[in-house]
C-alpha cells in the first residue's frame, strides 16, 4: 500500500513562506500584492480553480480583481479588459482561465498579457525563456507538480518518467521540468500505441488528460510514483485522471484528487505573483 502525495498538506508550507514574505514586503511599505483573474463562462472545472484562488488570496492578504464574463463575451471585449489590466498599475500578475470558449482566439488573447503580468508563464516570450532555461515565470501546474516531488524527498534523476498528455499548460512543461531534474522522459498522446506498456515502464507517472479514472492499477509498475493532474468536473464533484483507491495499492505515491496537484498550483500561482520574476 503506498502513502498519498499530500498535495494540500505542501502546499500550506509554502503558503506559510508566501505570508512571510508579503508581511516583509508590507512592512518595507509596499502595497499588498494584486491579482487579476479572469473567468469566461462557467467551465466546472475554471469556476472551481477561480474560486479557490479567490479564497486563498484573502487568506494570505492578496488583492484580487476577480473578473467574470459572460460565455458570449466578444474577444474584442476580452482584449480591452487585459489592455486595462496591462496598464493598471496596481495589478502584479495576470490569469486568464483556459479554456475559453471557441469564438476566442486563445492563442491571440493569451499573447496580450503583458509579459511581466504572465504569471502562469503561456505567453509566447515566457514559453520561449522557458525552454531556453532563461529567467521567466515558470507554468504553475508544473511547477506545483516538481515542488510537491521534491519536498517529498522523492529522486527524480535517472528516473523514467512518463507523461501522458502533450498540451502546452501542462503536459510539454512538465516534461521540460522533469527533464530539467535529469529524468529519462517520455511524452505520450492519444495517438500513442502500446501506451499501458509504456507506463508501466514509469517511475513517475504523470497523467494530464482529462478523462476521469482513465488510469487503472494495470497502467501502474509496483512502487511507481503517481501524480494525477486530471480534474474534470461531474454532478459538481472533481474527478482526476487515476482511479486513487486501485492504485495506491500498487504504487508507492499517489495524489489525490482534489487535494494533490490542484492545491499546489494555485499556491505556484501567488508565489509567482509575491516573487516576481527572478
Ligand atoms: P488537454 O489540452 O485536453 O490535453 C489532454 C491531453 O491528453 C492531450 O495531449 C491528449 O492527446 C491526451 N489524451 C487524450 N486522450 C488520451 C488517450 N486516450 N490516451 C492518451 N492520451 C490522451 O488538457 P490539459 O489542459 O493538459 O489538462 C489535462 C487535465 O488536467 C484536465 O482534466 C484539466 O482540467 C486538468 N488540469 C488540472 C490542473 C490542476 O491544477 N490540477 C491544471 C491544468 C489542467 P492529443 O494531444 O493527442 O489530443
Amino acid at each position: 500500500m503506498g502513502k498519498k502525495l499530500d498535495g494540500k498538506k505542501i502546499a500550506e508550507k509554502y503558503r506559510e513562506d508566501i505570508k512571510i514574505l508579503i508581511n516583509n514586503k508590507l512592512n518595507l511599505g509596499y502595497n499588498p500584492p494584486c491579482l487579476a483573474n479572469i473567468l469566461v463562462g462557467n467551465d466546472g472545472g475554471s469556476v472551481y480553480y477561480v474560486n479557490n484562488q479567490n479564497k486563498l488570496c484573502e487568506k494570505l492578504g492578496i488583492k484580487v480583481k476577480s473578473i467574470h464574463l459572460e460565455e458570449n463575451v466578444s474577444q474584442a471585449e476580452l482584449l480591452e479588459i487585459i489592455e486595462k489590466l496591462n496598464e493598471d498599475v496596481e495589478v502584479q500578475g495576470i490569469i486568464l482561465q483556459l479554456p475559453l470558449p471557441k469564438h476566442i482566439n486563445e492563442d491571440y488573447v493569451t499573447e496580450k498579457i503583458s509579459y511581466e503580468k504572465d504569471i502562469d508563464g503561456l505567453s509566447t516570450i515566457s514559453t520561449g525563456k522557458f525552454y531556453k532555461g532563461e529567467k521567466c515565470f515558470i507554468p504553475c501546474t508544473p511547477k506545483g507538480i516538481i515542488e510537491l516531488i521534491k519536498s517529498s524527498n522523492i529522486e527524480l534523476e535517472g528516473k523514467n518518467a512518463v507523461v501522458i498528455g502533450r498540451s502546452n499548460i501542462v503536459g510539454k512543461p512538465i516534461a521540460q521540468l522533469l527533464l530539467n531534474e535529469n529524468a529519462t522522459v517520455t511524452i505520450c498522446h492519444s495517438k500513442t500505441k502500446d501506451l499501458k506498456k509504456i507506463c508501466n515502464k514509469a517511475d513517475i507517472l504523470v497523467a494530464a488528460i482529462g478523462k476521469p479514472g482513465f488510469v487503472t492499477a494495470d497502467y501502474v509498475k509496483e512502487n511507481a510514483v503517481v501524480i494525477d493532474v486530471g480534474t474534470t468536473m461531474i454532478d459538481g464533484k472533481i474527478q482526476g485522471d487515476v482511479i486513487y483507491n486501485e492504485v495506491i495499492e500498487k504504487a508507492a505515491f499517489v495524489t489525490p484528487v482534489p487535494g494533490g496537484v490542484g492545491a499546489m498550483t494555485t499556491t505556484m500561482l501567488l508565489k509567482n505573483l509575491c516573487e516576481g520574476l527572478k
